[in-house]
């Protein structure tokens, strides 16, 4: 049901002694569905709210999605989508949202640091004899296809408008719709249904409501276009460790290349020129030689933008009649693109377990509220392999002055050059195709003991030998403070 109405816009939820859906405070679900118009209501039409809309609205349920801007999104977010992250759009029949708009096909990364190179490409492919890849585009590209996808399933209305409220019955402890303002009308509309599902990005207007955790950042992403750049290794991601954080480039059109420079906020606060300067100063020496002319150009000329990296450990859905999806529930360093592929297995998940065979009615609140609880612990694999592996290489990669974390991002680097599945399984697991967090705890265990061993080799005679074992057990230690509350964080939330 919409209404138009005028109301107060808060984020704080709008309170209504009934819905129009409810009757009965006593009873657990709605006894008249048909007086609701819609299934679902989705804030948000990003990567995580059209696909949910499409997967809902492909199982014959009614979905009301809307986006406060439906034009084309230029954003610096989301280009390279990880093997994992196709795999998800295959299974939600979405696969062609990354066709046709001029994507790169990618084969994995190139790591360069200080004049060496590893190349570490993607792991094969069981179900076809063939590597994975992924694919990097312009994010507002593939959006796009994502919501046309919508706009041509039967069961979904797209409106353009910015959500403002969520709408709750105290009585029930339930969210039962929303309070909005479509772009052409100057009054509030409502809208109520069964679900309502936040996928409002990382910027989430509507987490404080309901969640009681909080993104944390300590850098910004600082974006730019480079164009018809020479890249070392073409079809592959590069990523540049400078001497304070590290640096992202990978081609997003045949001719566009995105580059994206961590700052961290202490490095940015400490140093007293503009951002160009500090780039300039503290990034440009360490890109490698082929590509600093480029990359200085480019500088100077092409537009400059920044997003804040954050981390956002995942919560349970417990709230009646809502259910956060995409960044707005989970958010991880960006460092090794792994958002889309955590916020598309989400909906994946979702879909199977609230599907119309499994759930006929989304008013029988407490079996979608056990499905919920499936879906936290059917998720957890994979998104936890992928939060953990990017804040860990954050960490390494980010080690601007403390000794031990110098040693295991050298020991990153020299064990990729190990390569087998020193280069493949760590990359199945960037990949979002490898979805378990002790491999990763393995293989991050493995690196800090071959730093230890080949910090230990590199003394200089027996007794620096034995001076060195204290300073090995300090870079073991450095690597538990890296590892352990990550995984514990993923264990616990
Ligand atoms: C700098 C940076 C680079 C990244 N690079 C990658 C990458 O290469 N690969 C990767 O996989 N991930 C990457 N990510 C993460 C990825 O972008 C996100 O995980 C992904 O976009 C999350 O999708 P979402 O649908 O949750 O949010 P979004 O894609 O942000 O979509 C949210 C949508 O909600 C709409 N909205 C917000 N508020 C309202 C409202 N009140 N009413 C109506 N609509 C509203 C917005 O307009 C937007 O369309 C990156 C993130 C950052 C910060």
């Amino acid at each position: 049901m919409v209404n138009t109405t005028t109301t107060t816009s808060t984020t704080e939820p709008a309170t209504v002694a009934l819905s129009p859906c409810e009757h009965d405070a006593n009873i657990s679900y709605c006894d008249n569905p048909p007086s609701c118009e819609y299934d679902v209501i989705i804030i948000g039409a990003g990567v995580a709210g059209a696909a949910l809309a499409y997967a809902f609205g492909t199982d014959s349920r009614k979905v009301l999605l809307v986006e406060r801007d439906l034009s084309e999104p230029d954003r610096i977010v989301g280009e390279l989508m990880q093997p994992g992250g196709i795999q998800a759009l295959q299974k939600l029949g979405l696969e062609d949202c990354i066709e046709n708009i001029e994507g790169i096909t990618t084969r994995g990364y190139v790591v360069c640091q200080k004049g060496s190179i590893v190349n570490l490409k993607y792991p094969v492919n069981p179900a076809t004899g063939k590597p994975f890849v992924g694919k990097s585009f312009h994010h507002g590209r593939f959006v796009s296809n994502l919501r046309k996808a919508c706009d041509n399933v039967k069961g979904v209305t797209i409106v353009q408008g910015s959500v403002n409220t969520l709408i709750e019955v105290p009585l029930l402890d339930r969210v039962v719709g929303i309070t909005y303002t479509p772009t052409d009308a100057t009054t509030t509309s409502t809208a109520f249904a069964p679900i309502t599902v936040v996928a409002d990005g990382g910027a989430s207007k509507f987490r404080k409501s309901y969640l009681d955790k909080e993104p944390v950042g300590r850098s910004q992403f600082y974006g730019f276009i480079i164009k018809d750049c020479p890249l070392i290794a073409p079809n592959n991601g590069h990523v540049i460790l400078s001497k304070i954080a590290p640096v992202l480039m990978y081609q997003i059109d045949p001719n566009e290349t995105r580059v994206l420079v961590d700052v961290p906020n202490d490095a940015r606060q400490n140093f007293p020129g503009d951002i160009k300067s500090y780039i300039r100063e503290q990034v440009l020496p360490d890109i490698p030689e082929s590509l600093q002319a480029k990359f200085s150009e480019s500088l100077e000329t092409e537009r400059l933008r920044s997003m804040p990296n954050r981390f956002l450990p995942s919560s349970m859905n417990t709230q009646d009649g809502l259910i956060y999806v995409g960044d707005s529930l989970n958010m991880r360093h960006p460092l090794t693109g792994g958002g889309m592929t955590v916020a598309l297995w989400d909906v994946v998940h979702l879909r199977n377990l609230l599907s119309k065979d499994t759930v006929e009615s989304f008013y029988d609140t407490h079996l979608v509220l056990a499905q919920l609880s499936s879906f936290h612990w059917v998720r957890k694999s994979r998104a936890s392999a992928i939060n953990i592996l990017a804040q860990a290489l954050y960490a390494l990669f980010s080690a601007e002055d403390d000794p031990d974390l110098k040693v295991l991002r050298q020991a990153c680097f020299d064990y990729f050059q190990l390569g087998g599945t020193c280069i493949t399984t760590p990359m199945g697991l960037l990949g979002g195709v490898f979805t378990s967090p002790l491999l990763l705890m393995y293989h991050f265990f493995a690196v800090v003991l071959y730093g230890m061993l080949c910090f230990l080799l590199s003394s200089a005679g027996p007794v620096a030998f034995v001076c060195n074992l204290g300073r090995a057990a300090s870079v073991l230690w450095m690597g538990c403070k890296v590892f352990l509350p990550l995984l514990w964080t993923e264990l616990v939330s």
